[in-house]
Formats: C-alpha cells, sequence, structure tokens
C-alpha cells in the first residue's frame, strides 16, 4: 500500500508549517533600515514576534510601526544599542531576555568603508572589525550563553560574498566577512550538542543605504550584472525565504553553513 498516508511519518506532512516561526521570538541586529529591517518585517510575517536593535531610535520606531501596522497580533519592540560597545551589548540582551527567551537571532547589522587596502587608517580597521566581526560575535555570544541555556536556538549571521571570494570593496570588510562565515561553523560545532544552530547568509549586492552610491553608478553596476548569471541585482523580500527557512525548522538538520544569495555570482567561474 505505497499511498497508505499511516505509513507516512508525522514529521513529512504539514511540510509548510516546518517554516512557520509562529510562537518565536526573533531578534534582528541592525534593523532600522535596508536588510535588517526588512528581515524583521519577514519574520514578523513568517509568525514570529520580534526584536530589532539598532542605534537609530527615530528609524527603528518608524520599522515597529511598520510591524505592527501590517501584523497586529505580532509583537515588535525595538531597543537601540551602539554593537561595538560589549557593555551595551551585555545590557541590552539581558533587558530582552527579561521579556522572555529568543529562539532566532538575526546576526545582522554592519558597515564597510572601501578603502584600498595601501591607504587603510587603524580607525578605519578599528571601525569595521568592531562592528561587522567584534560586535557580531558578542551578540552571538550573549544570546548564544542564553540559547545554551534552554536548549534550543537558530542564529544566523548575515555575512557577505566578499567574505568568501575576493571584491574590490575593501580589504578590512572581506577579512570581517569571511570572519564570521568561520566564526559561523565554529559557533556552530561548539553549540550543536545543545540544540543550538548556527548558519549565514551570503548575500551579493542589494540595493540598500550601504549600496546605492556604488549601484547607481551605472559603469559599475554593469559590471556587476555581467558577473551575476541572473542578471539583476537582488530584492530585498529575496533574503526573507533563504533566512526564514534557516531560522525555522524546516533546515532542522542544517548547522554551519553559509548559503549565498547572490544571483549565481560565487559560481561564476568564467
Ligand atoms: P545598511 O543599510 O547600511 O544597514 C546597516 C544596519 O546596521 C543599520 O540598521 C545600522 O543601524 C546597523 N548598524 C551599523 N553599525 C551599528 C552599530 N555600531 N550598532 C548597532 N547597529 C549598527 O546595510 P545593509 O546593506 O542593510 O547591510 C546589512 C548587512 O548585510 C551588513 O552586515 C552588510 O555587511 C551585509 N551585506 C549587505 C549587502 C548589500 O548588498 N546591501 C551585501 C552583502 C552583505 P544604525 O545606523 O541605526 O545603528
Amino acid at each position: 500500500m505505497a499511498n497508505d498516508a499511516s505509513n507516512v511519518p508525522s514529521t513529512w506532512l504539514g511540510t509548510c508549517d516546518l517554516f512557520s516561526l509562529e510562537g518565536k521570538r526573533a531578534v534582528v541586529t541592525g534593523a532600522s533600515r535596508g536588510i535588517g529591517r526588512a528581515l524583521a518585517i519577514g519574520l514578523a510575517a513568517a509568525g514570529a514576534d520580534v526584536v530589532l536593535i539598532a542605534r537609530d531610535t527615530a528609524l527603528l520606531a518608524d520599522a515597529t510601526e511598520t510591524i505592527h501596522r501590517h501584523f497586529p497580533n505580532r509583537s515588535a519592540t525595538a531597543h537601540a544599542c551602539d554593537l561595538t560597545s560589549v557593555e551595551e551589548i551585555a545590557a541590552t540582551v539581558a533587558a530582552i531576555h527579561a521579556q522572555g527567551p529568543i529562539d532566532v537571532l538575526v546576526n545582522n547589522a554592519g558597515v564597510n568603508i572601501r578603502t584600498p587596502a595601501l591607504d587603510v587608517t587603524p580607525e578605519e580597521w578599528q571601525t569595521i572589525i568592531d562592528t561587522d566581526l567584534r560586535g557580531a560575535f558578542f551578540v552571538a555570544q550573549s544570546f548564544g550563553r542564553e540559547m545554551v541555556k534552554q536548549g534550543r536556538g537558530s542564529i544566523v549571521n548575515i555575512s557577505s560574498v566578499g567574505g568568501h571570494v575576493a571584491l574590490r570593496t575593501g580589504v578590512v570588510y572581506a577579512a570581517a566577512k569571511a570572519g564570521v562565515i568561520q566564526m559561523t561553523k565554529v559557533l556552530a560545532l561548539e553549540w550543536g550538542k545543545h540544540n543550538v544552530r548556527v548558519n549565514g547568509i551570503g548575500p551579493w549586492y542589494f540595493r540598500t543605504p550601504l549600496t546605492e552610491n556604488l549601484l547607481n553608478q551605472p559603469a559599475y553596476l554593469a559590471e556587476i550584472l555581467a558577473r551575476t548569471p541572473l542578471n539583476r541585482v537582488g530584492e530585498l523580500h529575496e533574503l526573507i525565504g533563504p533566512t526564514v527557512f534557516l531560522a525555522s525548522e524546516a533546515a532542522s538538520y542544517m548547522t554551519g553553513q553559509t548559503l549565498f544569495v547572490d544571483g549565481g555570482m560565487t559560481i561564476y567561474g568564467f
């Protein structure tokens, strides 16, 4: 009886439910604009209550108001925090946990300063590394500590194609994002036994305040498109599906992986 539903394990049924974040509480860093804002809205659309972190309180208020307007049944709260300060991270994580446990962390905040290697200053190095690598690590450590205690959690680190292949957009950013990709693997290794999964997303070009100056240069944009098999830059909503997937039960046997959401850029050898 090949089609007898009673022979099908219950875990195979209701596939769409696997992607639901109903009843989960998710934190997104760098959620005041760009990719983080889109991901916070997308996680709320998938059913999660969301907690947004960034420095700009007016933009955070706009993002939470947008989520309340579209998803009146979801909770959306904001915490202003400078992620270059380990003390601020600790205080923010404590305040968030005082309101209840966190199931999902999207570790997204990041900056770039695109200076040629010979001209990089110590201050530029410090700014990028403090936000993109040191900040990302201590955010993961702080939420990860609670997830390990509670015996469940899913972390999605936002790195970049620039942490995987050599780009012209800055050596310090490349080093930081390569660090995030490797950090994703080691945290996955350490925390797997506690049922905490750690994965990542590596975007290619998406139009945000971080990239719009570059994408507004027609010659530069043409070079990008020539290296992108899908022949276009990404739309912000195209990061939501992969992030929800990694955050959800649909990816329950995946850890340590970084998915490149890149229109095929990283597989383009010639
Ligand atoms: P964006 O528009 O410039 O947004 C960056 C976010 O990070 C903002 O919400 C910003 O909020 C926050 N942030 C920066 N420094 C912070 C700090 N010290 N403390 C707290 N929050 C901080 O950039 P995006 O394009 O959305 O990029 C988001 C992530 O994706 C970054 O990690 C970036 O490297 C990565 N990425 C982007 C692309 C792309 O094409 N856009 C490609 C590859 C990777 P406040 O200023 O309010 O603090």
